[in-house]
């Protein structure tokens, strides 16, 4: 059975774009989604980004999270890498 799908609003352009299960997800869920989706160069931008950001954060994980045997950092600084993440992909 399909899901409903909704009408978001990509936060860059302002385009509709249809979201796939759109129907039940929250507003800021379903602006979230519909700039994933969006072809805009604006929202592409946010995309690569994004990507990157979780790409980065899932290696911190691998090389430092709870599989990485000797390797494996505290919760604290593995929080601690993945803020400078953060911090990296914000500009800050
Ligand atoms: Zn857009």
């Amino acid at each position: 059975m399909a899901k409903k799908s909704s009408t978001g609003v990509c936060r860059f352009c302002g385009q509709s774009v249809i979201v796939e299960n759109g129907a039940e997800m929250t507003a800021p869920q379903l602006e979230e989604s519909a700039t994933m989706l969006c072809g805009c160069d604006e929202a592409i931008k946010y995309q690569q980004e994004k990507n990157r950001r979780s790409v980065a954060k899932q290696r911190i994980n691998e090389l430092f999270g709870e599989d990485a045997g000797e390797y494996k950092q505290p919760d604290a600084v593995r929080t601690m890498m993945l803020n400078v993440v953060d911090a990296i992909c914000d500009k800050k």
